[in-house]
């Protein structure tokens, strides 16, 4: 069964309306839309232009739980979020999830210390040999404490920092070691996320060599599209499924109501 998950509509930075995105999933036989527009409660308590204003959050459920009952003879559409990571915010962000009956929340480190990886390019490329280092370093230790904060189903986008190509020159292994074993042993889900193949460093997030690694930590997996405009929903997803096979994967996860049960890829993609 085709299933997509991490999607964004005009709640947070995606172009189609969450209406939008749900006519293209039924008409190309998806099983399973999942809607996750940003959530960023930033410790500046402004909401960045590319997540969804904090108190549109309750208006967001709502929506795609009104969709959800609508279509559910035909699709089952899920509730999720792709919600940021910052340092010490365990509380906020729990409180602000509250009681919703989310299906699944994915997790993300966009900005550390105040940098934001994944904007532009322009940004790396003032950056000195030691500071790309030291972002790439602090990035590990918060995706460790990311895992560790028992928040959240998904990580997304495992090695977003490579976005623009601007690489660690140090041997970060131990820090990427130590976040992989937090996310395995908090029971994380790692996405195949097929938006880095349409970035400047052309590669999906993770890396093969990532995820080998978390191939021999028997961390789950699912693949996504990271997907913010309808003909994206399964943009890759062939391709993905043979990284994942590539490396010793067979099954991909499935998510309902914060459980996760698993299908093999080959379902999942056809
Ligand atoms: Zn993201
Ligand atoms: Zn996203």
């Amino acid at each position: 069964m085709l299933a997509s998950y991490h999607n964004h509509s005009t709640y947070s930075d995606g172009k189609a309306t969450l209406a939008d995105l749900v006519t293209w999933a039924k008409e190309h036989q998806l099983g399973e839309f999942g809607l996750s527009d940003h959530l960023a409660l930033h410790p500046s308590g402004e909401d960045p232009e590319w997540a969804m204003p904090r108190d549109q959050l309750d208006t967001y459920v709502r929506d795609v739980l009104h969709q959800q009952s609508v279509h559910k003879d035909v699709l089952q559409i899920r509730l999720g979020l792709e919600v940021d990571w910052y340092e010490g915010a365990e509380d906020r962000i729990s409180q602000a999830l509250g009681e919703y009956p989310w299906d699944y929340l994915i997790g993300s480190v966009h900005e550390l210390d105040g940098f934001t990886v994944d904007h532009t390019s322009a940004v790396w490329k003032k950056l000195t040999t030691d500071q790309i280092d030291h972002v790439h370093l602090r990035y590990w230790q918060n995706m460790r404490a990311l895992a560790k904060s028992g928040l959240f189903d998904i990580v997304a986008h495992l090695d977003l920092p490579k976005k623009f190509g601007f690489f660690p020159e140090c041997d970060l292994s131990t820090e990427v070691n130590l976040a992989l074993d937090a996310i395995a042993e908090n029971n994380l889900v790692v996405e195949l996320n097929t938006a880095g193949w349409h970035k400047p460093v052309n590669d999906a997030y993770p890396s093969e060599s990532l995820l080998s690694k978390c191939f021999e930590r028997h961390i789950p997996v699912t693949i996504s599209a990271d997907a913010h405009q309808p003909d994206h929903l399964l943009r890759d997803f062939s391709r993905a499924a043979a990284r994942l096979r590539a490396v010793g994967y067979q099954q991909v996860a499935r998510f309902v109501d914060r459980t996760t049960w698993f299908e093999s890829i080959d379902e999942s993609v056809n």
